[in-house]
């Protein structure tokens, strides 16, 4: 019987602490070349940064994982062929925007280099992201390219992907193109919700 409660104690506190850190937040590449005055810039692509900081103080809180993901291409690459020269490895346009606040020292902090070689990597999946977490929380750059495929490949994972809505923005090649991202990702289930709302839930 005393085993039996200890055991049912220690899977208490193992459920606590799984639910504390049973989330993560997925920043997609949130780089100056995709910001006002970059080489591909998304219009308004600087906005995202105040609710994405918001973001990371709540993730650090609670202990979850952080995943940055950044475009690091070669400066010769097939992905050029289709856009514009942009987040050359080591330049400044590769940067993260400087008023985005990654917490450095914090240690569930990784940083997911893609688009590497030849392919496009429009996915933060495609840089390795693996979060052990099961519910992701997706916001950044740009709403119709690497956010859509990033909350396409989690929901085919098999992850509960919650898109923050006002913050991401979409490149808009066509003037509909983030309004139909945004349809195709609610219609595969990922949840749609504002910072705010998704703000409002971990205090409730
Ligand atoms: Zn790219």
């Amino acid at each position: 019987m005393v085993i039996w409660c200890s055991q049912k104690t220690c899977k208490q506190l193992c459920e606590g602490k799984k639910k504390m850190s049973n989330k993560a937040l997925i920043l997609v590449d949130v780089q100056n070349d995709f910001c006002p005055g970059g080489l591909l810039a998304v219009p308004n692509g600087d906005q995202v940064v105040g609710p994405l900081n918001r973001m990371i103080d709540a993730a650090i809180k609670n202990g979850w994982e952080i995943y940055a993901s950044r475009d690091w291409h070669p400066a010769q690459t097939k992905h050029f062929e289709k856009w514009p020269a942009h987040c050359v490895q080591n330049t400044p346009g590769a940067e993260f925007h400087p008023n985005l606040r990654l917490p450095w020292r914090y240690p569930k902090l990784r940083v997911i280099s893609k688009g590497l070689g030849d392919a496009d990597d429009y996915s933060a999946f495609d840089g390795g992201m693996r979060p052990k977490a099961k519910t992701l929380y997706i916001g950044g750059l740009a709403t119709d390219y690497c956010v859509l495929w990033t909350v396409k490949k989690a929901v085919e994972l098999g992850y509960e992907a919650i898109l923050l809505i006002d913050a991401c923005r979409a490149v808009n090649i066509n003037p509909d193109d983030g309004d139909n991202a945004v349809a195709e990702m609610r219609a595969l289930h990922a949840k749609i919700a504002t910072t705010e709302e998704a703000l409002n839930e971990l205090h409730a």
